[in-house]
């Protein structure tokens, strides 16, 4: 059964009040009148009985018709006037028992009818019987209210004429102030209570109010939403249980994100849609924003085409467990590597959305990767130290004896070419050497205190640079290392060549800036040339891989070992737009 509104509810039960009060009012009304009809008739009676004893009944039994002018008329009609007015009556009349009038202090001349006395007639018949009795309230011949009282005129012979006496109009007047009064009371007192309905109507509903917006706002996911309700009636418990009711609902959802926040791996989940509605700490670290809840995952993604990739093969339902995606370029960029694993939410067994983990990998893979790299320089290394000594000597005569032919072939011209070009295989033969001599960790580092910017320019000065091309060194003097300067000017010369290289076709220019940043410093050797295809960024930092036809393969894999022996990192980057990028991060010295 609907139960009606709180509104139509109060209405009804103010309704009924105004009938009771009514009702009510109207019974007090009844019976004050009643008891003064009965004191007044009372009164009226006595009155009534006490004319009736002055009443000269054989001399006011003969006046007939016409007799009002007779001056014995007039003396005893102003006698009988004279008692009604001491007694406080309006009028005094006697009249015989046919209710013709014998004598009348009021308008009737003698021997008229009274026809008002037709209503009365039980009270006319009590009082012909000897017994005086008063009326109720009766309307008179002119429509005013009268209460009357009759009494017999008692003579030898029974009784023949009957006294009436009618009550003064003061009477009626206060009946009717009485009956003003009580409509006024009557009135005010339902003021009073429809005044009072309508203020509990506003504070109950005020208060209602408060706790239907606060659910509404806890419904909507504002869990700050508070009822606030006051009070130790109903409305106050509902308010009081609603508030502890939404602040267990925050306390469950802080400790789910607790948890949710302190897990190591990335967590997201998705609604069919694919927006996002659940993301923790270190899913906003890992993808560096915080506003990931209410985005779609693909969106959320955009930045990171290999996640994007495996995002969207997720949420078409494909395969993907335990897929390794690249973030930031992956390891060869300085980017990251994650373990992703996304499966379908279920929820109360129906597909609710998807459920992504990401777990960040780098760390084990850089190791990894070390490690390997460490076992075969190991190998190598250890060969390496044999060939290097069986090499170098020999290499180092035949480069003397070679200089030494140069002024006898000075005039011809073929010849000498030919000794040109096995002087120049012999230097390329002797930088291999130095190279792979540190490549392979053979050399022991010599720590010394290196001006970074003096050092890069000394090194890009020593290069030759083709006029196409434009070189410059950016910082302050004064910004140093403690490193081995050799190596280190070994790796600028090697980013520094290949960025002459990449630009000596085309011409253009190669920047290199040294800053200090917060507890690093930072070399950064840019150039505007074709820069690296995207498939091949992974791959330059492997040793022995080239694109050029007398490349070495080694010169980028020294860099990164240069920088791993001073505890620093390499980040390569490559836009679309051609240009290459390569980030030296070193441990700024305490
Ligand atoms: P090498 O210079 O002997 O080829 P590196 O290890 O120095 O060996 O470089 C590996 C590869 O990386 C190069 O063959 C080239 O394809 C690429 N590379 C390096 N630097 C640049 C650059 N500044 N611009 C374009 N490609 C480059």
């Amino acid at each position: 059964m609907r139960r009606p509104a709180f509104g139509a509810l109060l209405l009804a039960i103010l309704g009924l009040l105004t009938a009771t009060e009514l009702a009510l009012g109207t019974l007090v009304y009844r019976r004050l009148r009643e008891a003064l009809e009965a004191d007044l008739g009372r009164r009226l009676v006595h009155v009534s009985q006490l004319l009736a004893t002055g009443v000269d009944a054989p001399l006011v039994d003969q006046f007939r018709d016409g007799d009002e002018a007779l001056a014995a008329y007039g003396i005893v009609r102003e006698r009988l006037a004279a008692q009604a007015r001491a007694a406080g009556v309006e009028r005094a009349y006697v009249f015989d028992r046919a209710l013709a009038t014998r004598l009348d202090t009021g308008p009737k001349a003698p021997g008229s009818a009274l026809y008002a006395l037709l209503a009365n007639r039980l009270e006319v018949e009590s009082a012909a019987a000897g017994r005086a009795a008063a009326t109720r309230l009766y309307r008179g011949e002119d429509g005013s209210l009268r209460l009357s009282a009759f009494a017999p005129v008692v003579r030898e012979g029974g009784v023949g004429l009957l006294v009436g006496v009618d009550a003064s109009p003061d009477f009626f007047a206060s009946l009717a102030a009485l009956r003003r009064q009580m409509l006024l009371l009557g009135g005010a007192s339902l003021a009073v209570a429809g005044l009072a309905a309508m203020l509990i109507v506003r504070q109950v509903g005020e208060r209602l109010g408060r706790v239907r917006r606060a659910v509404s706002r806890a419904t909507r996911g504002d869990l700050t939403a508070r009822a606030e309700v006051a009070g130790a009636d109903e409305i106050g418990a509902l308010g009081r249980d609603l508030d502890a009711m939404i602040a267990t609902m925050v306390d469950a959802r802080d400790h789910f994100a607790a948890v949710l926040g302190s897990l190591e791996a990335a967590l997201l989940a998705t609604d069919t849609s694919g927006v996002v509605t659940v993301a923790n700490a270190s899913a906003r670290r890992l993808l560096g924003r915080d506003d990931l809840l209410g985005r779609p995952l693909t969106e959320v993604c955009a930045d990171e085409p290999a996640l994007g990739a495996f995002v969207r093969v997720a949420l078409a339902g494909g395969q993907t467990a335990g897929a390794e995606v690249a973030l930031g370029g992956g390891l060869p960029a300085g980017g990251r590597v994650v373990a992703a694993s996304a499966s379908p939410l279920v929820r109360s067994g129906e597909r609710a959305g998807l459920a992504l983990s990401l777990l960040d990998v780098t760390e084990l893979r850089l190791l990894e990767r070390r490690a390997r790299s460490n076992e075969r320089l190991a190998a190598l290394g250890g060969m390496a130290g044999g060939l290097l000594h069986e090499i170098r000597n020999p290499l180092a005569s035949m480069m003397v004896y070679l200089d030494l032919l140069r002024a006898p072939l000075a005039g011809e011209a073929e010849p000498r070419e030919v000794l040109d070009r096995a002087i120049a295989d012999g230097e390329r033969l002797a930088r291999f050497l130095e190279d792979f001599q540190i490549f392979a960790g053979l050399r022991p580092l010599r720590l010394e205190t290196v001006d970074l910017p003096r050092a890069a320019r000394a090194v890009a000065a020593a290069l030759a640079w083709p006029p196409a091309v434009a070189c410059s060194v950016q910082g302050e003097d004064g910004v140093a290392l403690v490193a081995d300067r050799r190596l280190l000017e070994h790796a600028l010369r090697n980013l520094l060549r290949n960025a002459l290289e990449a630009l000596t076709e085309r011409g253009g220019r190669v920047d290199v800036v040294v800053a200090r940043e917060e507890g690093v410093v930072v070399v950064g050797v840019t150039d505007d040339g074709p820069g690296i295809p995207a498939e091949e960024v992974e791959r330059i930092l492997d040793p022995l891989f080239t694109t050029k036809s007398r490349g070495t393969g080694l010169g980028l894999s020294i860099v990164q070992r240069v920088l791993e022996l001073h505890g620093g990192t390499l980040r390569v980057e490559s836009p679309a737009g051609g240009g290459a990028s390569f980030r030296l991060r070193f441990p700024a010295p305490s």
